[in-house]
């Protein structure tokens, strides 16, 4: 079963190549895990502070970003992370660790917290392979989240956000994630489902480079025979079998459908009992452009302070729809009066899937922006770049690419000539 979406009744996250809430420095190509769902190669070779320093140069140059997802490889391998968060928070952007969280004690988190860290995003499902937790479901992992969440919450002040790959066979685990994380509002401030995909699917398309086809065999986890096409829809119809309201707010569409849900954000009212309602597309508009308009950038995680001002947010129901239903919903809860009421965001990602014809549907207003070569690039395919110096082109089996373009491009061609606009 999908979900009964429509992308003109969200708000379009204002997210774009040049101004984004946050960019992606892969400070190592090292890991200590093997999940099933890897994008990348795991490879003993960390980045030098000069060259993280360059990326930055990078980021600086081209991107106006709010803040920096540390990624890899696993960051925490790396031996100078705590130099890397620190020249991150220096330049003025929020470092936030995307990690797997292994290698993290607490005194590592207190020392990276000292150094500028502004929060973390775990990676944990239960495709990754851990020491002491293989066989064990998605719904068990839920005791492992809450082991790191603690550890965030004891050291206070930083982001906990937690992410989770869905397979066709966790899919049906989601509602019980959501309601872990509502159990732990007050310390889980944001909930990540990432729909599985590859990084090649060579049983339908041919994969070329500059005119010469390709061998994708030696990128990761290529034909698994796991369902690839799992979208947000199906992840929304999963969460509301459970929770009927659950309501997205805004989204990012793809670069080639401008209907589909690449990144789709739903912001909940709660308490660890109760969920009071989902902010509406009129709140997440007033947080971009508010926090735009006071700092020059847009917003992707928020101080973890906010998380907990939910109360104070209800004030402003005059204004949104999603905030009224919440707002009169607390009025009549007078237990809640003595209550904190929190934020939580749910984020479902949907990355690339090649269309029929070959197009690539990649996030538009990609926030995971990476670097490569002195430019940025979609991190979810960096592989290509290692391997072939440059993305790939994806053709329908059996069909020849053409160098030639179509007859329908160049008759766009001609007519934008005509009025002066280049193709
Ligand atoms: S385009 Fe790729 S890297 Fe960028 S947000 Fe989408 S999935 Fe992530």
């Amino acid at each position: 079963m999908t979900a009964a979406l429509d992308h003109r009744d969200l708000y379009r996250l204002p997210w774009t190549l040049p101004d984004n809430a946050i960019a992606w420095l892969e400070a190592t190509m090292k890991c200590n895990l093997a999940c099933e769902g890897c994008y990348r190669a795991n490879v003993n070779q960390h980045k030098s502070l000069e060259q993280v320093g360059k990326d930055l140069d990078v980021f600086a140059r081209y991107r106006n970003t709010d803040g920096i997802s540390i990624a890899g490889g696993d960051p925490l391998t790396h031996p100078q992370i705590v130099d890397i968060v620190r020249m991150v928070a220096e330049r003025g952007w929020k470092p936030i660790l995307n990690t797997n969280g292994l290698a993290l004690t607490e005194d590592l988190l207190r020392e990276l917290k000292r150094a500028g860290l502004f929060g973390l995003t775990f990676h944990i499902d239960s495709k990754q392979h851990r020491p002491r937790w293989k066989n064990k479901t998605e719904q068990e992992h839920n005791a492992l989240r809450l082991t790191y969440a603690e550890m965030v919450a004891r050291v206070g002040g930083l982001t906990c956000s937690f992410n989770a790959t869905i397979y066709q066979d966790t899919l049906d685990s989601v509602p019980d994630m959501v309601a872990w994380a509502q159990e732990h509002i007050d310390i889980v401030h944001v909930m990540v489902f990432i729909c599985y995909r590859e990084p090649a699917e060579t049983s339908r398309f041919d994969y070329y480079v500059g005119g010469n086809k390709v061998d994708m065999a030696p990128l990761t986890y290529a034909n698994t025979g796991q369902r690839i096409d799992i979208s947000a829809h199906d992840v929304v119809a999963k969460i509301r079998e459970r929770n009927p309201e659950f309501a997205p707010a805004a989204y990012l569409n793809g670069t080639e459908k401008p209907d589909s849900f690449k990144w789709l954000l739903s912001v909940r009212l709660g308490t660890r009992n109760r969920i009071y309602g989902y902010l509406g597309r009129k709140m997440v508009e007033l947080a971009q452009v508010w926090n735009h308009l006071r700092t020059g950038r847009y917003l992707a995680y928020a101080p973890a302070a906010v998380s907990r001002h939910g109360k104070s947010l209800l004030l402003l129901w005059p204004f949104d729809r999603g905030l009224r239903r919440a707002f009169f919903r607390a009025l009549l809860s007078p237990s809640l009066l003595f209550r904190r009421l929190y934020l939580q965001s749910i984020m479902i990602i949907s990355p690339v899937e090649v269309l029929e014809d070959g197009r690539q549907n990649m996030c538009d207003g990609c926030p995971d922006m990476t670097v490569w070569d002195g430019q940025l690039a979609w991190s979810c395919r960096l592989e290509e770049c290692i391997h072939f110096g440059q993305f790939t082109r994806t053709v329908p089996k059996g069909q020849v690419l053409s160098r030639e373009a179509s007859p329908e491009l160049v008759a766009l061609r001609n007519a934008q000539s005509a009025t002066g606009r280049s193709a």
